[in-house]
């Protein structure tokens, strides 16, 4: 299928691996000019040249701390005005909340709650005028449905995801949507980690963990990062106009829900 987003400026963040650089090849793929970011300088230019090369054109890196100001300046100096806006970021690390102190809680908003909306601030109105704009914020199923642990991710990311509720009502008829991206467990170094800690904390075997995990799951197997990819592409996509303030979960049916 043609997207109908060819030439488009994507900025994509958090990108230079896992699910945010699954949907910059995506959109490069799909003939976006996309701009990748991410905090190491080495992994994030390596990470352009690759996906650049797979979709036989040039993409544009920056190294930058997304959850900063300077960081966000910076993204927005390496792509200004953006038809398309990925928000992502690193999640929170997992915990009880009695050990978490307000730097804590601070440092979550800022990552998964602030950064997104400063970036939307600075991007959204200039979407209004030229009539189209995607924003795509990769949250998280934990949204939905809870897990144990995952206080400062879900809070912070609910927030967003309150706040999107109400904005996107308000540029849709400008051909400008926001929606958020609820991944459940995808094969990513983030998922690799979380699940060798797990592993430790039941006295279990990481790799046999792993595959317990993987196997018992709904799905029988976890998301792709690429599948992930192709989802947030076409939410970009010129057909997904009439896409407005979803949340929409991708998990192998790990959510039991009916809706
Ligand atoms: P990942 O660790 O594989 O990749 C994260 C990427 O973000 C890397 O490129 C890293 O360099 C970059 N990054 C992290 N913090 C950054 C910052 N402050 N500024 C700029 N770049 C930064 O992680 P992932 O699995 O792709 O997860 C992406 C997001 O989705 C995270 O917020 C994660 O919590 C959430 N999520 C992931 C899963 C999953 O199963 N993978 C499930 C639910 C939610």
């Amino acid at each position: 299928m043609d997207l109908g987003i060819a030439g488009r400026r994507a900025l994509v963040c958090a990108s230079s691996k896992g699910l945010g650089r699954a949907c910059a090849q995506a959109l490069a793929d799909a003939g976006c000019e996309v701009t990748i970011l991410a905090r190491t300088r080495a992994d994030v230019e390596r990470a352009a040249g690759e996906i650049g090369e797979r979709a036989g054109r040039a993409v544009a890196w920056v190294a930058c701390d997304i959850t900063t100001a300077e960081g966000r300046a910076s993204a927005l100096a390496a792509c200004p005005q953006p038809d398309i806006l990925v928000n992502n970021a690193g999640g929170p690390p997992p915990g009880d909340f009695r050990d978490w102190s307000r730097d804590d809680w601070i440092r979550a908003l800022d990552a998964n709650m602030l950064a997104p909306i400063a970036l939307i601030k600075a991007t959204v109105d200039a979407m209004v005028e030229r009539r189209f704009g995607r924003i795509v914020n990769i949250t998280s199923a934990a949204v939905k449905a809870p897990m144990e642990g995952l206080g400062l991710s879900t809070a912070a990311r609910s927030g967003l995801t309150g706040f999107v509720a109400g904005l996107a009502r308000t540029v849709a008829r400008h051909n400008v949507t926001l929606n958020n991206l609820m991944p459940g467990l995808f094969e990513t170094d983030r998922l690799r980690v979380g699940l060798a800690a797990q592993a430790r904390m039941a006295g279990q075997d990481a790799d046999a963990f792993h595959a317990m995990r993987r196997d018992t799951s709904v799905a029988g197997r976890f998301g792709r990062p690429e599948e992930f990819g192709a989802y947030c592409a076409f939410l970009c996509s010129a057909h997904a106009g009439y896409v407005v303030g979803q949340n929409l979960l991708i998990d192998g049916g790990a959510f039991p829900g009916t809706f």
